[in-house]
């Protein structure tokens, strides 16, 4: 491997890892339960990353559902009649395939891992096996090495060839080692393991009670299809949005985030006629291509992978994948599916009642075919905050040369809009006109006022969290330098960190024109 790879490699883990850590710092996400030494695959938002997270999903929630005239939203429940899932197929065939190391009790899911072997002095060497990373390659010429050295095997390694877990025949997997071991064949055999989480409805534990927290959150918009067109009076083609909590029981929770066990999603199911369907599948990828460009996610960190037909559902007339540059990997952040007539069709077969459509102008019935938009709240945030983040060698108020670190948010998604400095905290003047500001802005947009230390430091601890601007009352503002000035604040903007004299009563105009 070359050595520029590599130094890529570690150069994006240290970005993973400031951007980690600036979250927790600066209260976005912590780990949940942290005090009791955390909960594998769950997270909290702390105040920013809530403020954060709500900005999301309220400008999805406008954008998919209040500025169209054609989806209306819903909010189901997390818990359903196990039926539904039976229906859904969630209960059968919701499944990762799962290895267990024998050494270690370790888990892995089989699909990610990959398994090495390599040339050394013309002779095959091997195997040793990697959970799937940008780094996989390295890691496994890591250990690769350490079996050399042990081995006393002399030579350059002339080739590694790796291949994913599931491809291995069974006289391989025998002696494939778990990525956790360096023994031989301490990997089980993969068996299906059903990612739903099990619980109990009422006092009562026994198997009639059972059912699960919802892996998605699409299923009650298809079984409350019925009651949405009867109650709405809307016609096809048209669709209904949901935000919420899903869960999933991740055999391997990683990458932040990125694969958690709870998480939120934004999902989108448009109903339409057979021959509507692929046209609306286009449609729905560049409408929601859109969106991340609006949200401050450039069209060239965006990847869409056409899914190929051996990997999609059997019913699933096409799908796209819009996939974003992580540090980590470029890797899904939303799927866009036309999934058929498949959903509705089940549960009318499952339920015995009938989830037709009908036409009130031909008088046509038929079940509606169904694109769906679902993304990933979570991920989203994600990859919003690994956009912004940002670090330049700025030359500071002093003259002194420091690194500065500035989240670059889209003023929309930024959780404090604007902060608001008194120049001095002692001087009641200053302060009262500060207050006085803030009182102006707050009904519109979510401020912060700060009074502490030197206002270079204020604007730093802003550009940290993403505040686009910084409004700071002066001198001037309270007439100590006369007439001319007084009642005008600076406004300093984040990005070119330029400032500019604005009077108090354009401000809230200036800003929102900027904001929203
Ligand atoms: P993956 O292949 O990454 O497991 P998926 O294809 O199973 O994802 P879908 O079932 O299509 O995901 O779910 C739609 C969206 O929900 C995903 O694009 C993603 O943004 C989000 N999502 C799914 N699973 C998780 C998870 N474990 N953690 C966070 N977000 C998730």
């Amino acid at each position: 491997m070359s050595k520029a790879k590599s130094s890529s490699d570690n150069a994006r883990n240290v970005l993973m890892d400031k951007i980690v850590s600036l979250c927790k710092r600066r209260g976005f996400v912590f780990q949940s339960s942290e005090i009791y030494g955390g909960l594998n695959g769950c997270r909290d938002y702390g105040p920013l990353g809530a403020e954060l997270k709500k900005n999301l999903k309220d400008y999805w929630w406008t954008r998919m559902v209040r500025d169209r005239d054609d989806v209306v939203g819903m909010d189901g429940a997390i818990l359903q009649n196990r039926r539904v899932w039976e229906a859904s197929g969630h209960v059968g065939t919701f499944s990762d395939p799962l290895v267990d190391c024998k050494e270690t009790k370790a888990r892995f899911r089989a699909d990610q891992i990959f398994y090495a072997s390599a040339v050394i002095g013309g002779e095959s060497h091997g195997y040793v096996s990697v959970t799937e990373s940008p780094t996989m390659a390295e890691e496994a010429e890591q250990k690769i090495r350490k079996i050399q050295k042990k081995g006393g095997i002399k030579g350059e390694i002339a080739a590694l060839e790796m291949e994913p877990l599931m491809e291995a025949t069974p006289e391989e997997h025998a002696l494939i080692p778990s990525p956790n071991s360096t023994e031989p064949g301490t990997l089980t055999e993969p068996r299906e393991f059903n990612l739903m989480f099990k619980t109990y409805v009422g006092p009562v534990e026994n198997d009639s009670n059972v059912t699960y927290l919802r892996p998605e959150t699409a299923q009650a918009i298809f079984v409350q299809f019925k009651n949405v067109c009867d109650s709405s009076r809307i016609k096809i083609p048209f669709g209904i949005a949901q935000i919420g909590k899903a869960f999933r029981n991740e055999i391997n929770p990683r990458n932040f985030t990125f694969r958690s066990r709870e998480f939120e999603q934004m999902e989108i199911e448009y109903f339409c006629r057979p021959e509507e369907g692929l046209p609306l599948l286009k449609e729905w990828l560049e409408t929601r291509l859109k969106f991340y460009e609006e949200i401050g996610i450039p069209r060239e960190k965006l990847h869409i992978l056409d899914v190929p037909e051996k990997e999609r559902a059997h019913y699933s007339g096409g799908t796209y994948d819009i996939e974003y540059e992580f540090p980590f990997g470029i890797q899904e952040l939303e799927g866009v599916a036309y999934r058929t007539n498949y959903d509705l069709t089940k549960h009318q077969e499952h339920s015995g009642k009938t989830l037709e459509y009908i036409d009130q102008a031909t008088n046509e019935k038929f079940i509606p075919h169904v694109v769906e938009p679902s993304a990933g709240v979570d991920r989203t945030v994600l990859a919003v905050i690994c956009e912004a983040f940002d670090e330049e060698t700025i030359t500071n108020e002093k003259g002194k040369e420091e690194v500065r670190t500035v989240l670059r948010f889209s003023p929309r998604m930024a959780p404090i809009k604007c902060g608001i400095f008194p120049l001095l905290k002692n001087k009641p003047e200053l302060v009262a006109k500060a207050r006085e500001v803030q009182e102006v802005l707050r009904p519109h947009m979510n401020v912060f006022y700060d009074e502490g230390g030197a206002v270079g430091r204020r604007y730093r601890r802003q550009d940290e969290i993403g505040t686009p601007f910084c409004v700071t009352i002066d001198f001037d503002t309270i007439g100590e330098n006369g007439p001319e000035a007084e009642d005008t604040v600076t406004v300093r903007e984040r990005d070119a960190m330029t400032q500019e004299r604005i009077k108090i009563a354009d401000l809230l105009t200036y800003l929102l024109e900027r904001v929203r």
